[in-house]
Formats: structure tokens, C-alpha cells, sequence
């Protein structure tokens, strides 16, 4: 993390130097009509894992992809003919779409392992340069520390992340204030996961039929997510094949083991594959090889794959979530 986190005005200058700095891996807070987002590039897995560290997130929640229009949305995710309808209606604006994903286009971290993307296309005219300078999907939450309310102004930003992320481009406060409306467009009805700035009337009205509502928020829903989640709400997240035992004192006969910081188990020698999230022990390097790591060793034929303990502060709490997930008996 760089010591001090600079604040530009968003001018043409300031605009390309946040595209310069997301095009390397970089985060950067970049105003949007809702609120200030907390971006990076969606496609690359270490700076999305960087992101979650920065705003010190204990899991891992799905982030929206920001695109400039309607014909970059359709390189990251399958347009359903719901959401073609509600894009061009309602983009740019506070809407997020969720949709098939296009793999590849997006990080399975930056997506926390759905086959589903939400997209949105903001309208503020910043976000929107910013989103053509850099030429890619920008993963951007809300720029702030987990738990804490999201920011309006460039103020509220460096009061919480100074020093965790490389720079904000201040163009006052944001206009709307409250987060973009979620319609989750996957399945027969589309579905409204969160209600937002663009209300449900007007939806429904370019629907010509009423919104299906999400099953109510569960008990653990994080304070700064409000989107309605029920237990069932997240099963499609990726999950091997083969059952994954958690924190294992030793590896059995047929399994691949997964360690952090080159833990050596008993029995790690019999282990079928041997992946290592980070030799380094750097719980940022970590969650960015979890998905592709959890793949591979699912692909080798194992019968199960055993997972070492992680460190349970910064990242690992969320690495650990995630793999209770994968682990979950389904
Ligand atoms: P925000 O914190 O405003 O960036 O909103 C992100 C919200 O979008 C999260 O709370 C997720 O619940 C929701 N979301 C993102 N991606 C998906 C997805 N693929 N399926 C369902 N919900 C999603
Ligand atoms: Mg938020």
C-alpha cells in the first residue's frame, strides 16, 4: 500500500491519471451519480483482492462491474432479453443488472466464484471517462471501510481509506446519494435484489409485469450490503466437485492438499497435486490465486482436497468464508 493516498481534481489530467493507475493494478476512488466507488480493474485478480484488503471486508461479497455503455456490458456478461429491455431504459443511470457472466471477462474473485455479473453503467460524466480511458471493467463498491456508511464527497473517501489506496478524484458531492437498484435478471422473472436510486415503478412499468422480491436479508448480512441475501441466495458459488476438508491436521491417501506459506502436514508428501496459495504468507497473494487454485486441484482427480489452516486476520477471514463455502455439504 502506498504511504499517502494523493486527491486530484477530476479534470483531464486527474481523469487519465486514475486510467493510468487502475491500468496497473492500482485503486482508486472515482465519483459516480450514486456514491464514491472504490475502484480497480475487474479482470485482474490481485488488484480485486486488494481491494477487499483495503476496505477490509470479511468476505467476500460480489462486486459490480462499471462499464461505459451497453456495448461493453455485452463483453462481460450475457444480455438476457429482460435486461437488454431495463439497459435501454435505464443506462446509463442507478441500475445494476446481474446476468449470465462472460468467463473470462471479469475475475472469478471480483465475481466471488457466481457464474452471474452485475453490471452498471453509471451516468456521471467523470465515472464515465474514466471507465473509457481505462478500457476495462472497473470493479468499484462503495469507497469506504467495511461497516461504515458509504461516502458522498471526496472528504468522506480519504477519512476512511488514506494511506490503503493510491488516489481519489474529487468532483464534489455525489448526486444521488443512495446505491443503484439491483435487478437480478438470470432467471424467468427478473428479481429486485436491492431497492435503490431508480425505483421499482419505473422497472416494472419498462417490464410490463410486476419485479419477483428476493427471499428477506439473512441474519449475517454485512452492515455496508444492502443487498437482501438469503442462505440459498449464494449457492452457485463456486465449489469443487470433490469434498474440501478445512483446516486438516494431516493429508489422507488420494487427496490434494492446499497450504499457505509452504505449511508441510503430515502426510504432505502422499498428497495426489500440492498447490500453495502464497509462499510468501501474503494474505493478499492468497485470495487472488483462491478461485484458480481451488480449480486446478478440484481438475487433478483427487478424491477430496485438504486445506491447511490460514491466518485468520486481514484477508484470511474472507479466504476462510470462502472455503467454508466451498466446504459446505451440498
Ligand atoms: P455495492 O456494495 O453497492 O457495490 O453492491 C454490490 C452488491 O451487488 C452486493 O451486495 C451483491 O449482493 C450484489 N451483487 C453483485 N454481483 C452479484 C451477482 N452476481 N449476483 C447477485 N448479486 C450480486
Ligand atoms: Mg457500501
Amino acid at each position: 500500500m502506498p504511504p499517502r493516498t494523493r486527491v486530484l481534481m477530476a479534470d483531464a489530467a486527474g481523469i487519465e491519471e486514475a486510467a493510468r493507475l487502475l491500468g496497473g493494478g492500482g485503486l482508486v476512488a472515482i465519483p459516480t451519480e450514486t456514491v464514491y466507488g472504490l475502484g480497480c480493474d475487474a479482470t485482474d485478480p490481485r488488484a480485486v483482492a486488494g481491494l477487499y484488503a483495503a476496505k477490509g471486508r470479511p468476505s467476500f461479497n460480489p462486486l459490480i462491474a462499471h462499464v461505459p455503455d451497453v456495448a461493453a456490458a455485452r463483453g462481460v456478461g450475457r444480455l438476457t432479453p429482460a435486461a437488454e429491455a431495463l439497459a435501454a431504459a435505464f443506462w446509463p443511470g442507478p441500475l445494476t443488472l446481474v446476468v449470465p457472466a462472460i468467463e473470462g471477462a471479469t475475475s472469478e474473485l471480483a465475481r466471488a466464484g457466481l457464474a452471474s455479473v452485475a453490471i452498471r453503467v453509471p451516468a456521471h460524466p467523470v465515472a464515465q471517462a474514466v471507465l473509457r480511458a481505462a478500457g476495462r471493467p472497473i470493479a468499484a463498491p462503495s469507497a469506504n471501510r467495511s461497516g461504515h456508511v458509504s461516502p458522498t464527497s471526496a472528504a468522506h473517501v480519504l477519512a476512511d481509506l488514506d494511506g490503503r489506496i493510491e488516489l481519489i478524484l474529487d468532483a464534489g458531492p455525489s448526486a444521488v446519494g443512495v446505491e443503484s437498484t439491483i435487478v437480478d435478471c438470470t432467471g424467468p422473472v427478473p428479481v429486485l435484489l436491492r431497492p435503490g436510486g431508480l425505483p421499482r415503478a419505473a422497472i416494472e412499468a419498462v417490464l410490463g409485469g410486476p419485479l419477483a422480491n428476493a427471499p428477506p436479508p439473512s441474519a449475517g448480512a454485512a452492515e455496508d450490503d444492502p443487498a437482501p441475501r438469503a442462505p440459498g441466495m449464494l449457492a452457485s458459488h463456486y465449489a469443487p466437485s470433490v469434498p474440501v476438508g478445512l483446516g486438516i491436521g494431516e493429508v489422507r491417501p488420494g487427496e490434494a492438499l492446499l497450504t499457505f506459506a509452504g505449511a508441510r502436514p503430515p502426510g504432505f508428501e502422499q498428497a495426489v497435486a500440492r498447490l500453495d496459495l502464497s509462499p510468501a504468507g501474503d494474505l493478499v497473494e492468497a485470495a487472488a490465486n483462491l478461485y484458480a487454485h481451488l480449480r486446478a486441484l478440484d481438475g487433478t482427480g483427487a478424491r477430496a482436497i485438504a486445506v491447511v489452516a490460514l491466518p485468520s486476520h486481514g484477508l484470511g477471514e474472507a479466504i476462510a468464508d470462502r472455503l467454508r463455502r466451498a466446504a459446505a455439504p451440498r
